[in-house]
């Protein structure tokens, strides 16, 4: 097999990864760098599909505390303060790096200020954007920063296995496919960052880019490392709904329609956002979200099954002129945003939960770090809109940071476990050895048994059905195989990759929201509607244990705010 040998390693090139790298190479230019991604640099990954923008307190009258505040409501009391507390004082530090030494340009007042735009959940306008494709703008200028520097890139490589040193004490490297050439390879590194983003792209409406399976979070749990909050699944209320052809169903139609005054309809013609909340369609995403979950359940739905969203009110030309980008997106499916009805679904956005983590980015295992929506803690039980492209480039930099400290100060490079090496590449040709199947028929059984069962609306009976389900799918996905005849760009070969990790990811996910016997954010438990004493709030942790999982809780440290108190005077 090939062995690359490298200081550190970075998994993904979204926000994270390559922050990582530039602040790690700018720490010290001698260092070796080599960042590993799926797709190609610059072109996967959901930072670059950031449209809202950027959370940062920057305008007078605003204030990190303000920020810190936001946050830790918005996240239900559960965020790890520490952590929130450096996303909102080191994202006034990024902002001004990216727009002043990486050249973002972000659109400005008449004054040339910085425009911040509102976004739900803040007390304050403080979302720094470039119209509506902010993540573009900020992809854009980290890939041309890191191309300009000799930061090494293995593009359409997916990383499969965390390995460990021999003693098990440290990380020696990360077992890669390349995808290309279907060849396995070695990566040995002093230290990896784990930024491969998450996504919960294992429900029937999810909103992430296709290169997104949980694959870090799989890496983790198979490694034997703890994940907290991972119950914790966002759901985005007014996914794009065009019918199960196309992919475009499930993508964002952003939140500005509703903050501008957008009309949510069922489908017999009603607006029933009253019903649920007195801020009506401005409510927070979990509200509208379990709202229009509501009225799916009661059928008062759409042909598609969803329910509508209503725009013409505003005057078509204005909103033509207001949402550009979300008209245009929504003719493509047929729709008429400006001046008539199209129909939207909640869709699984983002994952609060990931990998326990310190504020340095270190993971309980040596040398491995992580960052951005791998990692847990930092949202609680729900990220505000715009935090999370803030976490990804604030924590980016200072994996980058800590990690060059670590390779200075006791960076080695171990010899790999030539058994995990050996386990995990067996485990991967695994499908290889048998008849090919039906691999889209699990996909749809767990997109369906994930969204009925661990969404928007849980209860206990649900859970424990979806429970024994997700067990019975993984049995289906190791009895079905994949065409071995050519590896070299094997897509069966990696959906079935894809659906392993999705599977294990998803299993944790029923067990961690088994474990939460209250409502908290996004994750919201019929049988126990109650918030349950934010004084004694616990967060979740889920490890594997044989072939089962163990979950424990441990109480969240109000470290610089109880609940009741506030950080603003
Ligand atoms: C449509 C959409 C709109 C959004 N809008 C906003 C917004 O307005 N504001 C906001 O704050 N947040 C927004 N978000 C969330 C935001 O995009 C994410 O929080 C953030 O960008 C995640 O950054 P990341 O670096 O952790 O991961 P990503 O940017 O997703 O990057 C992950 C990288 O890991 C790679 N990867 C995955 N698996 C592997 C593997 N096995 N091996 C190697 N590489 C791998 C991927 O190819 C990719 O390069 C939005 C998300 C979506 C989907």
């Amino acid at each position: 097999m090939k062995t690359i040998q490298t200081d550190i390693l970075i998994l993904g090139s979204g926000g994270a990864g390559l922050f990582a790298a530039l602040h790690a190479h700018q720490s010290d230019p001698a260092l070796d760098i080599t960042i590993a991604v799926k797709g190609l640099l610059g072109k996967c990954g959901c930072t670059r599909m950031v449209q809202g923008g950027y959370n940062v307190a920057l305008a007078a009258g605003d204030s990190v505390e303000r920020h810190f505040m936001d946050t830790i409501e918005g996240g239900k009391w559960l965020p790890d303060q520490d952590l929130a507390w450096k996303l909102v004082t080191l994202a006034v530090e990024r902002i001004h790096e990216l727009e002043n030494e990486l050249g973002c340009f972000f659109d400005r007042n008449p004054d040339g200020s910085i425009h911040q735009k509102a976004f739900a959940g803040q007390s304050f306008d403080r979302t720094v954007h470039k119209g509506d494709l902010t993540g573009i703008e900020i992809i854009n200028r980290l890939a041309e920063q890191v191309w300009a520097r000799k930061i090494k890139r293995l593009e359409e490589h997916r990383a499969v296995a965390l390995v460990k040193a021999k003693s098990g004490a440290a990380i020696a490297g990360v077992l890669m496919i390349d995808m290309r050439t279907g060849e396995f390879a070695f990566v040995q590194a002093k230290a990896v960052l784990l930024a491969t983003g998450g996504g919960p792209t294992m429900y029937k409406y999810h909103t992430p880019s296709g290169d997104k399976s949980c694959d870090g979070l799989a890496m983790a749990l198979r490694a034997g490392l703890t994940l907290r909050d991972l119950e914790m699944v966002q759901f985005h209320p007014t996914g794009l709904l065009a019918g199960a052809h196309t992919r475009m169903t499930g993508t964002v139609l952003e939140e500005g329609l509703r903050g501008s005054g957008g009309y949510l309809l069922n489908g017999e013609g009603a607006r029933f956002m009253g019903n649920y909340d007195t801020k009506l369609e401005r409510a927070t995403r979990d509200i509208v979200s379990r709202a229009i979950y509501a009225e799916m359940r009661a059928g008062r739905t759409t042909p598609n099954g969803g329910v509508h969203i209503s725009m013409a009110h505003l005057g078509p030309e204005n909103v033509a002129k207001q949402f550009k980008g979300m008209v245009e997106r929504c003719a493509d499916s047929g729709f008429d945003l400006a001046g008539g009805l199209v129909e939207v679904v909640p869709t699984a956005h983002y994952m609060m939960g990931g990998v326990a983590f310190k504020a340095d980015c270190s993971t309980a295992l040596p040398g491995l770090f992580a960052a951005g929506e791998d990692t847990g803690g930092v949202h609680g039980a729900n990220r505000l809109g715009g935090n999370g492209v803030a976490n990804s480039t604030v924590y980016g930099g200072v994996a980058g940071e800590e990690m060059a400290a670590w390779v200075r100060t006791q960076g080695v490079l171990h010899q790999p476990d030539g058994d995990e090496i050996a386990a995990a590449e067996a485990a991967c040709r695994a499908p290889l050895g048998r008849p090919a199947g039906d691999i889209e028929g699990v996909r749809q059984a767990l997109y369906e048994l994930m969204w009925n069962d661990v969404g928007i609306v849980r209860d206990a009976t649900g859970l424990a059905r979806a429970r024994g389900a997700l067990a019975a799918l993984e049995a289906r996905l190791n009895a079905t195989g994949v065409d071995a005849g050519d590896l070299r760009y094997n897509l069966a070969w990696h959906d079935w990759l894809n659906l392993d990790n999705l599977i294990l990811v998803s299993r944790a996910i029923c067990e961690a929201a088994l474990l939460r016997e209250n409502s908290r954010g996004a994750h919201f438990r019929e049988d126990f509607p109650g918030a349950g004493e934010l004084a004694t709030s616990t967060y979740s942790l889920v490890r594997t244990a044989g072939d089962g999982f163990s979950v424990s809780r441990e109480p969240v440290k109000f470290t610089r705010v109880k609940p009741g108190e506030t950080l603003l005077g």
